[in-house]
C-alpha cells in the first residue's frame, strides 16, 4: 500500500537545505502541506536568513505543493511558538513534526568551551524539546501525532571532538523514550532517526564516492515510514545510502548480591556475569528495572 501524507501537516525544522531538505520535499510530494523551517546559519550556527525555507518552500509549490517558511531559531521559545501559530493559522493542524536542525562545534574536550557545548546542546537538544512542546497539546487534543528526533552515531557510539554533540544527539534516546511512553494513549508516536548523509555537514569528511552513494534522499524514505499513519514508535533507526538498521537498548540478565557479596570486590567478582549478553532484555520503561532488582533480591533473600 503506498504510503501517503494527503490532508496531513508537516514541519520540518532545519529544512532549507540537506537531509532536512530532502524530507521536507519527500512529504510534500506525498501530499503534506509543509512548514519549512530554517535559520540559514552556517554549519558552526552563525548568521542567520529565511532565503533557503523560502527557496525550499517555494520548489515545494512549484511542484504543485503546499508549504509555507518560517525563519525562526529552534531553540528561541517565542519564535517557535509564533510558527506553530502561523501553521495553526493556516491548516488548523499539525500531524508531523521532524526535529532536524543541526549544527556542529567541534573540538576535543580539552579545548572545548562550555559556551560551545552549550549552543550544540542548545540547538539539538533544547531545539528539539522546543518545537515538540509547542506541537505536544495540538497532537494530544488532535490525537496523532508524528514525531522524529534526529540523533546520530556519534551519540550512540561516539565520535571524537564531538562531546557537546553526541551528548546532544545521545540525548534524542532519552526524550523519545519518556515521550513515546506519555504520547501513546493519545496515538502520538516518537522514534529517532539517526542518519548518515553526504550534505555540507559532512563535506569535508567523506571521500567522493561516498559522498554518491550517501545522498539525503537515501534516508528520507526511512523518515517517510517512520512518520505514516501505521509507522512504529521508540525506533532508533540508522540510515544511509540505502542501509536501515535499528539500535537497541538492552539490559543484561545481570546479577543479584546479597550480605557480604555487595561489596566492590562482589562487584568485580561478579562482572563476567554482570555483563554477558546472554539472556539480556529490552526494558519497556524506567520502573521494570527497580521491578526486576527489587524482585531479584527479594528472591535470594527468600522474602518473595
Ligand atoms: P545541514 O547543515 O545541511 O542542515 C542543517 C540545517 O539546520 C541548516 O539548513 C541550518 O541552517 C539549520 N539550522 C541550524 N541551526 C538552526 C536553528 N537553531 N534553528 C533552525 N534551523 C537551524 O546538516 P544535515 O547534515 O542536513 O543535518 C541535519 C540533521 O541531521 C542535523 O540534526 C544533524 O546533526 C543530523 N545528522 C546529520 C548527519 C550527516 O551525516 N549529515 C549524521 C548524523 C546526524
Amino acid at each position: 500500500m503506498d504510503i501517503r501524507f494527503d490532508n496531513r501537516v508537516a514541519i520540518v525544522t532545519g529544512a532549507g537545505t540537506g537531509l532536512g531538505r530532502s524530507h521536507a520535499l519527500g512529504l510534500a510530494a506525498r501530499g503534506a502541506r509543509v512548514m519549512v523551517n530554517d535559520l540559514g546559519v552556517t554549519t558552526d550556527g552563525q548568521g542567520s536568513s529565511s532565503a533557503a525555507a523560502e527557496a525550499v518552500a517555494q520548489e515545494i509549490r512549484d511542484a504543485g505543493g503546499e508549504a509555507m517558511a518560517h525563519g525562526c531559531d529552534v531553540s528561541d521559545e517565542a519564535g517557535v511558538k509564533d510558527m506553530v501559530a502561523q501553521v495553526m493559522d493556516a491548516w488548523g493542524r499539525i500531524d508531523i513534526l521532524v526535529n532536524n536542525a543541526g549544527i556542529l562545534r567541534d573540538k576535543t574536550f580539552s579545548k572545548m568551551e562550555m559556551s560551545d557545548f552549550r549552543k550544540v546542546v542548545d540547538v539539538h537538544l533544547i531545539g528539539s524539546a522546543n518545537v515538540t512542546h509547542a506541537c505536544w497539546p495540538i497532537m494530544r487534543e488532535q490525537k496523532y501525532g508524528r514525531i522524529v528526533l534526529t540523533s546520530s552515531a556519534s551519540g550512540l557510539y561516539g565520535n571524537f571532538g564531538q562531546s557537546n554533540y553526541g551528548a546532544a544527539k545521545a540525548a534524542m534516546m532519552g526524550l523519545m523514550n519518556v515521550l513515546h511512553l506519555e504520547g501513546a494513549r493519545d496515538n502520538i508516536r516518537v522514534n529517532t532517526l539517526a542518519p548518515t548523509a553526504a550534505t555540507r555537514m559532512t563535506a569535508d569528511l567523506l571521500p567522493e564516492q561516498a559522498q554518491a552513494l550517501l545522498a539525503p534522499e537515501t534516508i528520507t524514505p526511512g523518515l517517510l515510514y517512520l512518520v505514516s499513519e501505521d509507522g512504529p514508535s521508540r525506533v532508533i533507526l540508522g540510515a544511509g545510502a540505502g542501509g536501515f538498521a535499528q539500535t537497541r537498548i538492552y539490559e543484561t540478565e545481570g546479577v543479584t548480591l546479597t550480605g557480604d557479596e555487595n561489596t566492590p570486590e562482589g562487584v568485580a567478582s561478579a562482572f563476567d556475569k554482570i555483563t554477558d549478553a546472554g539472556g539480556q532484555q529490552e526494558l519497556t520503561d524506567a520502573f521494570s528495572q527497580t521491578k526486576k532488582y527489587a524482585l531479584n533480591a527479594a528472591k535470594a533473600q527468600g522474602l518473595d
